[in-house]
């Protein structure tokens, strides 16, 4: 272990945190700027080979396929993107909404679907960012920069705190869930069946679409520009943009992956108030999957959608908010002002 250590920028105040329902860290972790990961040249083959298939799944997309093939390629991405932000996500990691059953199996089908690895193995690993932010103990630790925390991560062997701490993790919320364990244990069986044999089969089935058109469209290009777009969290709402409501952070309020992501690049926030369904203070204005967990409460698929209250949010931002923050303090404290004074008007008109 080396001396170039950088600092965890991580709040310290514990009943600050408790007020707003974040985890308190009992011990201070850093990043060791010295260490250097053991590439797995095998992962790495298979994801040289995996983003060759979607450049060839684009110009196949282009070229050759078919209107429909298209169309279910799109369908397809909305829809996996879905099982891991609504499900992984907000719905099983951070148990921000409660849900049915229905919902949940459907959930877990996208999940599958999307071959971002199990229930478990997701869980655990986001469980690790959020706890060990930033660290070496985080997965994808943003402190090593943008291609580390965008891909290279998942290209090295795990660095030993991560080892360690993922081991001491408590799992026992997934590890006690029946189904999510029969994901678990057959994941590569089901992911065959979910992941690449039914989006492949449908246009094969449906409209006559040839296997490489089918294959190259309808797998490799939902597959691997999903987890571009997972990937932009981890790395552009983590190394730039304005830390609007805790500055001692490292996660940003990213406008590039709000866009890439529809609507979940407010990643400051996120840290901030990890167990808020809606990943931003905007609820349906905040992005897509907002919008659709509002549509699924409609419908009484999704209950109990915690969201944290104006009150808090602004407090935190008045004591912790950069300059972002601050700004939108005071413009708040003006409007507050100006209803207030029309308020005091309008009952004097009254008398
Ligand atoms: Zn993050
Ligand atoms: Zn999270």
């Amino acid at each position: 272990m080396g001396d170039a250590k950088k600092p965890r920028d991580q709040p310290d105040d514990k009943t600050e945190k408790e007020e707003v329902g974040e985890e308190v860290l009992d011990e201070k972790l850093d990043t060791d700027m010295n260490y250097r990961h053991k590439y797995l040249w095998r992962r790495v083959l298979i994801h040289v080979l995996l983003h060759i298939s979607w450049f060839i799944g684009i110009y196949t997309a282009i070229f050759h396929a078919k209107v429909a093939t298209n169309l279910w390629m799109l369908f397809l991405g909305f829809w996996i993107a879905e099982g891991v932000s609504l499900g992984a996500h907000r719905g099983f990691c951070h148990k921000s909404f409660k849900m049915s059953a229905p919902l949940k199996i459907f959930l877990l089908i996208l999940q599958t679907m999307s071959g971002q690895n199990s229930i478990f193995s997701w869980v655990r690993d986001h469980k690790l960012h959020h706890k060990y932010s930033d660290t070496d103990a985080d997965p994808h630790n943003a402190t090593r920069g943008f291609f580390f925390s965008h891909i290279g991560w998942l290209l090295v062997l795990r660095h030993p705190l991560v080892l360690e701490k993922q081991r001491q993790v408590d799992m026992s919320d997934v590890t006690s869930d029946k189904l999510f364990m029969f994901q678990y244990r057959y994941f590569l069986q089901i992911y065959f069946v979910l992941g690449v044999l039914f989006p492949v089969s449908v246009p094969m089935y449906f409209w006559n679409e040839t296997l490489w058109s089918s294959f190259f469209v309808a797998y490799f290009v939902p597959y691997v520009t999903n987890l571009h777009i997972i990937w932009t969290i981890n790395s552009f709402a983590h190394l730039w943009g304005s830390k609007t409501y805790d500055k001692r952070i490292k996660p940003k309020q990213s406008l590039f992956a709000w866009i890439v992501t529809a609507g979940e690049g407010g990643h400051n926030y996120h840290h901030t108030f990890p167990w808020d369904c809606r990943l931003s203070e905007y609820g349906r204005m905040g992005g897509l999957s907002s919008t659709l967990l509002e549509f699924f409460n409609y419908v009484g698929l999704a209950y109990d959608l915690k969201t944290a209250s104006p009150s808090v949010i602004y407090g935190h931002m008045k004591r912790h908010g950069d300059a972002t923050g601050q700004k939108r303090c005071i413009e708040a404290e003006r409007r507050r002002e100006r209803e207030d004074l029309m308020e005091k008007w309008l009952t004097t008109l009254d008398c």
